[in-house]
Formats: C-alpha cells, structure tokens, sequence
C-alpha cells in the first residue's frame, strides 16, 4: 500500500510516497514560483504517473497552509494570493482519479506525522509550529483532532493576556501576538533593542543570534515568548490531559533559547497533578514532518490502522 503525500507551503511544495510503514520511498520539493496550480500538477504528475505509467496509489495525503477549508477541500494559504478558495482537493483528483484525497491543515500534519514517525511514543499529542505565526495541531488517541469546522489545535490564538495587543485574527492578547516571530521582534525592537543595520534585517534568525550573545532584550524577548507559550500549553494540557508537546517551526529552531525558559516556566506554574510530567520536546521530523502526517492522513482514510514507530 503506497499513498502519496503533499505539503503545501507558502514558499514550496514538497510531496512524497510513503508506503504504510512509514518509509519514505522519494521525495521532491519545488518553490511555488508565478504559478502554483502548474507546480503542483507538474509535481503530482512526476510522483503519481499518468496514463500507463500511473504507480498504484492507494490515497492521497495533503497538509496544506492555512486557511483551509477541510470539508470544502479548498485552501487560502496566505502567501499565495492565488489561490483563494482554491479547489485544491478537486484539482489533485483530477490528477489522479478514482484515488480518494485528504486534506488536513499543515500543523495538524505536522502533530500527526510526529506521532506516528517522531519516536515520541505516545497515544496523544500537541504539536506546536513557532514561526511568523503560531500554528498547532492535536493527536487525541491515534487519530488526528480536526475539530467540527477542521480547525481545531489553532493554539497560536488562545489568549494569553487579557488586556493584550490586537491580533490579526480579530482578538486580543493572543499567543501568537507574543511568541511568532515578528511579535517578539517588536517587542525586543519596542525594549530598544537594535541592530546594526550592516548585520541584516531584524528579523527573529537576528533575535535568536543577539539572544545567544548575551544580549538582555533578545534574552527578554525568548523568556517573555517562553512564557506565554507555557501557559497556552497548562491551558491546553488541563483541558485535553495530553502530556507530549513537540516544538517545531523557524522560531523553535533556535533549539534550548526557547525550549529551557519554556520547560522552566512549565515547572514554575503547573497546578494539577496531570500537568506536572508534560514532556516537551523539538521536533525530530523537521520538514519532512508535514509530509509524514500528510501521508498518515491518507492511510487512516484508508482504514490502515497506524501506530507509532520510532
Ligand atoms: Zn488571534
């Protein structure tokens, strides 16, 4: 059994076949470029076959950048204008017909492709992507958390602070406004933190590297994320009694400058018993994650039954 495996991201596609091990047979990656509906069947095409030389695929697997729309199998992500309401599950199916396809959102594959191919070893699992915004996604029992409309796991806007700053999303205070990218750039940039303009753009890689030098805002900024990441995660664990967070995304590349003032403010503030043993960790997947769970997506459609492998 063999299904093939996408993740559309703002900047690239990549796909894969997987077989229902888990081992990855190929894969291929290509930026989105002017026309992305073109990248996509050229990339499908290549993974897929056409005609006599179609491969048997048993699914088809997409995580793809947000927003979606699960049960109308149509994507908006925000960097390929576009693609607004695109049909994206109707166009892969017409490039491989008769092969059911999945759509899932590319943090919730992320969670999933963690759980089964991650070496976590656990039945429930939160997966959180720190980038220029905070996505997650939600294991619950071996089986993906989607939610009634398909967007359950969006932790980036569980708030964090009452009186907080406004948030794209129309609310305010939301994890995301402290702990993306930019909201701790303008934040330590707020503190006074600067940056020689020679060294580059401020942008979060420069945080991370001022961070890392010893500078006190940088510093500030990562304990400041940290701790708003901690409480989204006590809010989220006390509600869903799951103990395996994974960390993944551009921000948490910045490895321990995140994740030891996050497990430290865990500790600091856990109540409940249940939520004092939350294990933490990065992800080890790292981009291939998306397309693991994208591809663990497609074989539970199947009725494969999964289970997680180191
Ligand atoms: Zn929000």
């Amino acid at each position: 059994m063999t299904v093939l495996a996408l993740d559309i991201g703002g900047t690239k596609f990549a796909v894969a076949r997987v077989d229902a091990d888990g081992t990855l047979l190929d894969r291929a990656e290509h930026p989105v470029g002017q026309a992305p509906t073109a990248t996509l069947r050229g990339l499908v095409a290549d993974f897929a076959g056409d005609g006599r030389t179609r491969r048997s695929l048993t699914g088809v697997g997409i995580g793809s950048a947000g927003p979606i729309d699960a049960a109308a199998g149509t994507v908006s992500p925000i960097n390929i204008p576009r693609w607004r309401g695109y049909r994206l599950v109707a166009a892969v199916q017409r490039l491989v017909p008769g092969v059911p396809v999945t759509l899932a959102g590319d943090a919730q594959c992320m969670a999933l492709g963690e759980w089964w191919r991650g070496g976590h070893d656990c039945g429930s699992l939160l997966a959180i992507a720190v980038s220029t915004g905070v996505g997650g996604g939600l294991v619950i029992d071996g089986r993906p958390w989607t939610g009634r409309t398909g967007n359950a796991g969006h932790i980036g806007h569980v708030i964090v602070d009452l009186d907080g700053e406004a948030c794209v999303c129309g609310a305010r205070g939301c994890l995301e406004t402290i702990a993306a990218g930019p909201g701790m750039v303008r934040w330590a940039l707020a503190q006074g933190w600067t940056l020689a303009p020679a060294t580059g753009r401020p942008d979060a890689r420069a945080l991370a590297a001022a961070a890392r030098s010893g500078a006190p805002v940088p510093l500030a900024a990562f304990q400041r994320a940290a701790g708003a990441l901690a409480t989204a995660i006590l809010n989220t664990a006390s509600v869903l009694d799951v103990r395996d967070v994974v960390i993944g995304g551009g921000v948490a590349a910045a490895g321990d400058l995140l994740l030891d003032p996050l497990r430290a403010a865990i500790t600091a503030r856990a109540g409940m018993p249940h939520l004092r043993d939350l294990r933490v960790s990065s992800t080890t997947l790292e981009r291939d994650a998306g397309l693991y769970g994208a591809a663990a997506l497609a074989l539970l459609a199947s009725g494969e039954p999964l289970r997680p492998t180191p």
